[in-house]
């Protein structure tokens, strides 16, 4: 069984189908972690994409924001402005998907799916401090989170915590990590919509666990055309340019 691990999609369709045109024939099952809709221009197109393919899906902060299933007092003026776009622009049926999303953690093929952190959906994982409960308390050995938009993730075994440096180089398409038993892992594909790590190319992961190996994966994609359909929308200009940088 090979699991394609898509996360923090926000509302970007060009990012997505560079995506799922690189995986093609690749994956048996799809699961995603969160974020699908905020920030980008194609909060519908996005969200039927993830329908159609039967993706499982848990719920992202912004998930929980457009449907009004969340505050956003949290919420800095640009996401506020994006959510609010994007609440307006999502078509009925599309914000009851979304609304009806369960939270992580979620198992599912052995695996088990988070948006941010084990305990809290909501919280950000980006230090081995704060890595170390998902690692100890999951039900799987292997984990899957996001939230952060940074590819690579944590390992642990013997009471040792490691960090783990597993994104493509700039001329690779995939970076391969090989995974152990009884060591435990805490996982990042990254983000296809909104990457933050440095790398403006959209991320994701496929997870064959008969074979004991998960591929980090980045695929570049038409970032222009997205950055016209944004400003065309009057989305807010920070978010605009982010997607050149991959900050
Ligand atoms: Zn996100």
């Amino acid at each position: 069984m090979r699991i394609l691990v898509l996360s923090d999609l926000h509302s970007n369709a060009t990012a997505l189908d560079a995506v799922l045109e690189a995986a093609k024939n690749r994956w048996d099952l799809s699961v995603c972690l969160g974020d699908v809709v905020g920030y980008g221009p194609d909060p519908n197109e996005v969200t039927a994409r993830l329908r159609e393919l039967k993706t499982q899906t848990i719920r992202g902060n912004h998930d929980k924001a457009v449907t009004g299933l969340m505050p956003t007092d949290d919420f800095n003026p640009v996401a506020k402005a994006a959510v609010d776009w994007t609440h307006a622009e999502l078509k009925p049926e599309h914000l009851a998907w979304l609304a009806a999303l369960p939270p992580g953690p979620l198992e599912s093929e052995g695996i088990v799916l988070v948006h941010g952190a084990l305990e809290d959906e909501d919280e950000y994982v980006f230090t081995p401090e704060q890595a170390l409960d998902g690692l100890l308390d999951s039900t799987a050995g292997v984990t899957f989170f996001g939230h952060t938009h940074h590819q690579g993730g944590f390992s642990y075994l013997d009471s040792q915590l490691e960090v783990l440096q597993i994104r493509p180089r700039a001329s690779e398409s995939f970076a391969a990590l090989r995974i152990e038993s009884p060591r435990r892992y805490l996982l990042n594909p990254g983000s296809i919509g909104q990457p933050r790590d440095g790398d403006a190319r959209a991320a994701f992961a496929i997870a064959d666990l008969e074979h004991k190996v998960v591929e980090f994966w980045r695929v570049p994609y038409d970032i222009a055309v997205v950055q016209e359909r944004m400003r065309a929308a009057h989305l807010p200009e920070p978010l605009v340019q982010r997607l050149m940088v991959g900050r």
